[in-house]
């Protein structure tokens, strides 16, 4: 069983396109010093070695130009985040100006929320899911708090049915119906961060304009991961964080994306700092708010240019493989490793959606009282995993470096634990 996998790996990489990729990011090594199989990217994603240079580049023009350097740096830093205005737009299927890098994932989301949260006479809920990821349920709640109304009750909180683990489409849409015109805002994830379900972003997005809402996303599992049209979908904002898929370090510079129709109305309610004020005009020091259009007039602070650089390291690389190729290859190695697993482990339940086009490269998979003994062998085999309470072990086979044979090591290790027979 072990020896056909590998073997199937070793002519899935042959053939790989994107096999060259690898060795643009650092990987680290078990206790052994082999390379280990890392399948946590949707937790913190390797490190591009461009970024070192790119930031000791950063470091070096500190040194020798300071001040002067906002203005003369190799990459000017008073027009920093420009350079993500198409590498970052092209990343989620938006449009120049609707995308802008900045903050961490949970500020930008109050940002937000602070303009699309409008609630008035009735219309006052929030629709989520109840499996929301804490911090954003707390920044949710935040929200319905400040403005005087009581969370419990303005809180509407999607479940799967009963026996079921993630959400269907109709139960979402028929949901948004029901709520009508109480509802001021849907707020779910573009891809699910426990069980790995891609949401019908379009479908959900048209049923909550047809309601008369805003409709925002969550896309911190979705972005670098699966192929998104922010635009199209017509989503009125999103958020998502750089240190997952988009490998830009720990704590990396958050995305925003904010709608053109919205970027363009200055009377839209905002939170307002210098960095989102007209450049024309930011230095005369004056009171008056003009806001820039797009989505950089929701800047508060100059950028951290030290934080900065790993992502434009990152995104570059992004940019010149394409989302397409990416998806592709994707599609590959996740479909491998479902297989994989379920021919070493056929007891094994995966969680995640098995229509391709519901999930994105994260697989789920609820091992029963086996999971936390599979996540440790794993561990002690050098493959990276991680286990989620109460028996979800997650596998998140990343294109741009991880390869068919990582995924026959995690299959094969798997076995030792599933397969008495092995034992
Ligand atoms: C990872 C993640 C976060 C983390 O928020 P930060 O502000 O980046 O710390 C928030 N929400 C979701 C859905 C996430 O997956």
């Amino acid at each position: 069983m072990s020896d056909q996998l590998f073997q199937e790996a070793k002519q899935l990489d042959a053939a790989d396109q994107l096999k060259a990729e690898r060795a643009n990011f650092a990987i680290p090594k078990d206790a052994n010093g082999t390379e280990v199989a890392y399948f946590t990217g949707n937790s913190l994603g390797l490190m591009p070695t461009s970024a070192r240079a790119a930031v000791e580049q950063e470091l070096d023009d500190w040194a020798r130009l300071a001040v002067d350097a906002h203005l003369h740096g190799t990459n000017p830093w008073f027009s920093y985040h420009e350079r993500f205005r198409e590498t970052g737009a092209r990343l989620v299927g938006a449009k120049p100006g609707e995308v802008v890098m900045m903050n961490g994932l949970t500020a930008n989301l109050h940002l937000m929320l602070a303009s699309f949260y409008q609630p008035k006479g009735n219309r006052t809920t929030i629709m989520v899911e109840d499996a929301l990821f804490p911090s954003d349920d707390y920044a949710v709640e935040s929200h319905i708090n400040h403005r005087g109304l009581d969370a419990k009750q303005n809180m509407i909180r999607l479940t799967p049915r009963s026996g079921e683990q993630t959400l269907r489409t109709g139960d979402i849409v028929g949901a948004i119906e029901d709520a009508g015109d109480t509802l001021a805002l849907v707020m779910l994830a573009g891809v699910q961060y426990r069980t790995g379900q891609w949401f019908d972003m379009p479908a959900i997005t048209e049923a909550g304009h047809r309601a008369g809402a805003y409709v925002g996303w969550d896309c911190a599992h979705a972005a670098g991961n699966a192929p998104l049209q922010l635009h199209d979908c017509d989503a009125d904002f999103a958020v998502w964080c750089s240190y997952k898929y988009l490998n830009s370090g720990p704590g990396a510079i958050a995305g925003c994306f904010v709608h053109e129709r919205h970027g363009k109305n200055p009377k839209l309610p905002r939170l307002a700092g210098w960095w989102g004020n007209d450049p024309t005009t930011r230095f005369k020091m004056e009171s008056g708010f003009i806001p820039r259009p797009g989505a950089d007039g929701w800047q508060l602070c100059n950028p951290p240019i030290l934080a900065m650089a790993p992502l434009a390291a990152s995104l570059d690389i992004f940019d010149r493989v394409g989302m397409t190729a990416l998806r592709e290859k994707s599609l590959k190695l996740t479909g491998f490793l479902e297989r994989a697993v379920l021919s070493v482990a056929p007891s094994a339940r995966i969680i995640t959606p098995t229509d391709p086009n519901r999930r994105g490269c994260q697989l789920s998979i609820s091992f029963g009282d086996r999971a936390k003994t599979i996540r440790d062998t794993l561990q002690e085999h050098g493959v990276v995993a991680d286990f989620r309470e109460p028996d979800v072990v997650r596998l998140a086979p990343v294109p741009l470096y991880n390869t068919f044979a990582d995924v026959a090591r995690a299959a094969t290790t798997i076995a030792q634990v599933t397969a008495p027979a092995n034992a």
